[in-house]
């Protein structure tokens, strides 16, 4: 596709698809990899496998609290009539067992601890009574393991060789590749990893992220707004949706809307080794609106303006840095919810490419509804509505969605209520009340 600096195609702007494939184009593959210790990997994409270092359990262990016995000893052993066995030592998790398990013996064993040699099966304690020497009671059936060690024990059920006992390596085996290149490290991953040995993981380095602000009015948190100044929203705002999408974000500041200003502070984040710049604001068309000149002078323009509503000025451009490698160059309407929107269009999978994340996972999965209230939209672009879910009486989304608080690309309010994008097609002006649509979950990869 060849789109020069404008980025129409002939006389049409492009289309999502269009743009979205141009900006993962000028993405060579996913950034360097680098050694991360598990506790800073959390949301982290693997570069490698991660093998286990030890199987799981490392040797045989118990899964109860009880007696490690010779099953063959207890065979006969009934309610009416149990097996005496005498008690000869006592192993707890944490300590390697210092003798065997000979016949007509017990070894009082604790839930994780290893098996002592010779013994086949754990008795739980609930089936056994502690006993004297002589083999009275000194105690009650079902209590607890953890009083002083009894001379002896009466077992009231026959259990099977092998009871109670996990395998070494039933859970895992040693060496093998427990989880694959590629993939994103949550909660469970980072337990995984840790359980079988490992310390820390070759995970690809977090994308660097630049945000810009532009504009004359912005003012950054706590200044005073004057009479004609607002509060930067997208600099806060396109920072987080930068690091929850993976990258490391990092503030250019506020730029004013001239090309000087805006150019230094690109040079900078060029300096720096950004691997993307995020510019808000100054994409359109008017006299101040600086932005595309400056990404022309420090690089070159890729697209501009694609067929999408909130959103339409969207620009791309990419710079060689003097140090060496390219920046990507972003610029987004400065409308609160148009740069949220094309962010997530167009950088967020940029940044999931870059973390490591294979190329059919960078887009979210899209889900269905149905629309609670009418929606109408610019023809011929896209429309991404910021929607709430009706919810059910236990909290959960009807599979419907409702167009919340009004849809203007300024409307900062509806933006931070909206659970959802749901998406109008290019090909229809409007929808009616109960018409299906597609949705983006936003909470969900
Ligand atoms: P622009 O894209 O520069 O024409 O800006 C479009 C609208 O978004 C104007 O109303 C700006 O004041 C507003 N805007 C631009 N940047 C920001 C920002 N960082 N925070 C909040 N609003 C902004
Ligand atoms: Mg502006």
């Amino acid at each position: 596709m060849t789109t020069g600096a404008t980025g129409a195609v002939g006389d049409r702007l492009l289309t999502v698809e269009e743009a979205r494939d141009a900006v993962l184009a000028a993405i060579a593959g996913p950034t360097e990899p680098e050694i991360a210790y598990l506790s800073e990997a959390r949301g982290r994409i693997l570069a490698e496998d991660v093998m286990s270092l030890t199987a799981l359990p490392p040797w045989d262990n118990s899964a109860m609290d009880g007696y490690a016995i010779r099953a063959g000893d207890v065979a006969t052993a009934t309610d009416a009539d149990p097996v005496r066995l005498e008690v000869v030592g006592e192993v707890r998790a944490g300590s390697a067992p210092d003798r065997d398990v000979t016949r007509g013996t017990a070894i009082r064993i604790a839930t994780g601890a290893p098996i002592p040699p010779r013994a086949d099966a754990v008795v739980q304690v609930e089936l056994t009574t502690p006993a004297d020497a002589a083999g009275a009671r000194i105690g009650e059936r079902r209590r607890d393991a953890a009083g002083p060690l009894p001379a002896a024990v009466l077992v009231h059920e026959a259990v099977r060789a092998g009871t109670a006992i996990r395998k070494a390596g039933d859970d895992l085996p040693e060496a093998i590749a427990i989880l694959a290149a590629g993939t994103r490290l949550g909660p469970a991953a980072i337990a995984l990893a840790a359980g079988s040995g490992n310390e820390s993981v070759s995970v690809h380095r977090r994308p660097r992220v630049g945000i810009l602000a532009t504009g004359d009015e912005v003012r950054a948190p706590g200044r005073p707004l004057g009479p004609a100044g607002i509060p930067d929203a997208n600099g806060p705002g396109l920072a987080a949706l930068a690091e929850e999408a993976g990258g490391h974000p990092m503030t250019l500041g506020i730029a004013a809307d001239r090309l000087e200003d805006l150019r230094a502070r690109l040079k900078a984040g060029l300096s720096g080794d950004l691997d993307m710049i995020v510019v808000s604001g100054g994409v359109s068309v008017g006299p101040y609106d600086v932005v595309r000149a400056a990404f022309a002078e420090v690089g070159r323009m890729e697209l501009w303006r694609v067929a999408v509503q909130p959103g339409k000025p969207f620009a791309f451009g990419v710079a060689d840095r003097p140090g060496g490698g390219r920046t990507l160059l972003f610029g987004l309407p400065g409308n609160p919810v148009s740069s949220f929107v094309t962010f997530e269009l167009f950088v967020r999978p940029a940044i999931r490419r870059l973390a490591g994340l294979a190329p059919g996972r960078l887009v979210r999965a899209p889900d269905r509804a149905v629309l609670v209230e009418p929606a109408s939209k610019s023809p011929g672009r896209r429309a991404f509505l910021r929607v709430v879910a009706e919810r059910d009486e236990a909290g959960g989304p009807v599979r419907d969605a409702e167009g919340g608080r009004g849809q203007g690309s300024h409307v900062l309010s509806a933006l931070a209520l909206a659970e959802a994008l749901a998406i109008v097609p290019e090909t229809v002006d409007s929808l009616p009340a109960g018409a299906p649509v597609e949705l983006w979950w936003l909470d969900r990869d």
